[in-house]
């Protein structure tokens, strides 16, 4: 069933202690049950410690990567598995940081997606595009190529992934796109959906809109039709922040 959620991206913030300290704030501040799924994806290392302290029924805990091999002798590397075994629930792939970085591309990610799934992982897979990109009006091109990654995928398996479109121009700019860009691009990224795997599947999708979300901007962002929630980074980092975006589905 197609969700609305709100996904906070911590990134490389915080040492164990104060995302023990943010995760307790924040499930208390989330007394009332929110009106959407709420994930905190955090660094690994605080995966095991976050994942107990957090009431499930209203906070899913999830990572910000996982390796695209199964295990072995990777060092470094932290698989899907091992993810799994702290009690997470999701994982993100695909973030524009990742690919930019640390060289991500459509199959190694097709690799990453699947091991999340077969270790029971939600995936919130990101795709977008960059400001040139944007510019050029090649927007549609560049997200139908990087959802290759998950066109592979069977229907069933489909069906259990979340999608978040994050232009890259927006990602930590504090530039955000209009409500008109974010739904019209989400529209586009539902058709495809609904063209490899049909309509019921592509309204079942939850997109996801990220860059430079805020609680100023989050309504008027969810309200759109396509627009299914926020994968937010900045503003996760700050529990009152969060809690704005999330209070945005309860307005
Ligand atoms: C992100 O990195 O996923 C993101 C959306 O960042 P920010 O909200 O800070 O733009």
């Amino acid at each position: 069933m197609r969700k609305n959620i709100v996904a906070g991206n911590w990134k490389m913030n915080k040492t164990l202690q104060e995302g023990i300290a943010l995760a307790k704030e924040l499930n208390e501040a989330l007394a009332e049950k929110p009106n959407c799924d709420v994930v905190i994806c955090t660094p690994f290392i605080h995966l095991a410690s976050v994942t107990p302290l957090v009431d499930a029924a209203k906070i899913g805990v999830g990572a910000e990567n996982c390796a695209d091999k199964a295990s072995g002798a990777y060092t470094g590397e932290v698989s899907a598995e091992m993810v799994a075994s702290t009690g997470a629930k999701y994982v993100i792939l695909g973030h524009s940081e990742r690919r930019a970085y640390y060289g991500e591309t459509v199959a190694i990610l097709e690799e990453k997606v699947k091991l999340a799934l077969a270790n029971g992982l939600t995936p919130i897979f990101c795709i977008g595009e960059v400001l040139e990109e944007r510019e050029a009006n090649k927007q549609n091109e560049v997200v139908a190529a990087q959802m290759e990654s998950v066109f592979s995928l069977s229907p069933e398996d489909f069906s259990k992934i979340v999608l978040a479109y994050e232009p890259v121009w927006a990602i930590g700019t504090g530039k955000t796109a209009t409500p008109e860009q974010a739904q019209e691009i989400h529209a586009f990224i539902r058709s495809i959906v609904a063209d490899k795997y049909g309509k019921e599947i592509a309204d079942n999708t939850s997109i996801l809109y990220g860059g430079s979300c805020k609680p100023s901007n989050a309504k008027e962002l969810f309200s759109n039709p396509d627009v299914d929630g926020g994968l937010i980074g900045g503003a996760a980092l700050k529990v009152s922040d969060f809690k704005g975006i999330i209070d945005a589905f309860n307005a």
